[in-house]
């Protein structure tokens, strides 16, 4: 599909299939390599970061857990700016070797405060690993390990990323028509 319409709006294919999955394998390399025996616990951020995670962990080698945790800052095609509560981590971090692993990374204010309430709980590590990520947009200083593709700061949807609630089936990544 080389263009999709959702709600009132059309999105122009942006990144492959075969670009994501390329990426993910990159990221999932990286990832590999650093933590070598380190049993990491991986915490998905929920929702749209569900794809991402589920195909990221199958190529993780070793002994590795994951959890999930939800949150939510967005509301249509531009951030509301405000942050919502943390809620559903019901695991004990600390001494883990934590990495967090987002959908797409904007201005930065959704990983901050997540990473400020993980923070709390005595992790010995906290990285974060994100499919997506707008270094143009972004906005904090707290380092972005491990990120798939960077992108420009257009509205994007398709692999877990929604526009109200559609898109996140999409297994391409789609851009919303200028
Ligand atoms: P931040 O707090 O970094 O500004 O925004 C992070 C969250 O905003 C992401 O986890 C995602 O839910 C949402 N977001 C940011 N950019 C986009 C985008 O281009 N498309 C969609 N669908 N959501 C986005
Ligand atoms: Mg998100």
């Amino acid at each position: 599909m080389q263009t999709v319409t959702l709600h009132d709006k059309s999105f122009d294919i942006f990144i492959s299939e075969q670009i994501i999955q390329e990426s993910i394998a990159a990221v999932a390399q990286q990832i590999n390599a650093d933590y070598h025996g380190k049993n990491p616990l991986f915490i998905g951020i929920l929702n749209g970061s569900f794809l991402f995670v589920a195909d990221l962990f199958r190529l993780i080698e070793g002994q590795a857990e994951i959890s999930f945790l939800k949150m939510s800052s967005y509301e249509g095609t531009s951030s509301t700016g405000k942050i919502n509560e943390l809620i559903g981590l019901n695991q004990d971090i600390s001494g883990r070797h934590v990495i967090i692993v987002e959908d797409i990374v904007d201005t930065g204010m959704t990983l901050e405060k997540i990473i400020h309430d993980l923070q709390q709980k005595g992790p010995a590590s906290l990285a974060v690993a994100t499919l997506l990520f707008k270094p143009a947009a972004y906005q904090k200083t707290i380092p972005v390990n491990y990120v798939g593709i960077k992108v420009a700061n257009d509205f994007l949807v398709g692999y877990g990323l929604d526009y109200d609630g559609l898109g996140r089936n999409l297994k391409a990544i789609y851009k919303l028509k200028s």
